[in-house]
């Protein structure tokens, strides 16, 4: 059984369809998919996703993207994620590619977000786009070790995955890591200690080779799992089996 760490299946464009993406994921293999959470105002889609389908969980967290949201507090967030379905808190980080001019917001919400993982005891799901130094910095000050969680949707060197992973996080590969030019993020993927490789996603976003450009879905993270496989010239049953054993021991599940 694989899983998809990182999708967002409350968007509408995923949200509208969901029988043909549960038979997708069935016939895929695909058995859970974590539906990670962009800001406060959806969060009741995401946990009522999450309450109604079994092969799905949840996380909470406001995204650095979303700028004009309800600032989340440190108490709201462990508050939200006191449910037995929320097994992360994110996603979070830093995002210096789509916002600019000052960001400081940015860097405090992160902050929270990594307080309030470490108050329940939960995995956080980090974000970073060209902002990796700022964001392991903030992670080593707040003391991210002490609760793990994962670096989603890799694009970053392999020195910047070699410092997450001594801060006892797993690296995410999306899609992106299917396309020919992306001969950075085949070299983590490729080098990397196994049992820190996760496969995602992002899904309604970033569909993998050989989808790209359509909408991306669930069972779609067959297609990740195959390139990271050949990659690291395994097979994909042992892909499958590492990175579903990593995702259940990073989020504490049975
Ligand atoms: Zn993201
Ligand atoms: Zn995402």
């Amino acid at each position: 059984m694989l899983v998809d760490s990182h999708c967002h299946l409350n968007f509408p464009e995923l949200a509208s369809n969901l029988p043909e993406i549960f038979a997708n994921m069935e016939k895929n293999g695909v058995g859970l998919a974590l539906c990670v959470s962009v800001n406060l105002t959806d969060f009741h889609q995401v946990i009522s996703l999450a309450e109604n389908y079994s092969q799905l969980y949840a996380s909470v967290g406001v995204h650095p993207d979303y700028e004009d949201e309800e600032e989340p507090t440190v108490e709201r967030l462990v508050e939200l994620a006191n449910h037995p379905k929320v097994i992360a808190i994110g996603e979070t980080g830093l995002d210096y590619f789509r916002l600019k001019g000052d960001l400081e917001w940015q860097r405090e919400r992160f902050r929270n977000h990594i307080r309030a993982a470490r108050l329940c005891g939960k995995p956080l799901i980090v974000h970073t786009r060209e902002a990796a130094d700022d964001t392991l910095r903030i992670m080593e000050e707040e003391g991210a070790a002490s609760v793990g969680g994962v670096m989603h949707c890799f694009t970053e060197s392999l020195e910047v995955a070699e410092r997450a992973i001594a801060l006892g996080f797993c690296i995410s590969f999306s899609g992106i890591v299917t396309f020919k030019k992306a001969i950075q993020v085949k070299e983590v993927a490729e080098k990397i200690p196994l049992d820190r490789v996760l496969v995602e996603t992002d899904s309604p976003y970033l569909a993998p080779a050989p989808f790209r450009g359509k909408t991306n879905q669930p069972a779609y993270v067959k297609h990740v799992a195959e390139e990271v496989a050949r990659l690291r010239g395994i097979s994909e049953e042992e892909l499958t089996e590492a990175t579903t054993r990593n995702f259940m021991s990073l989020f504490k599940l049975k």
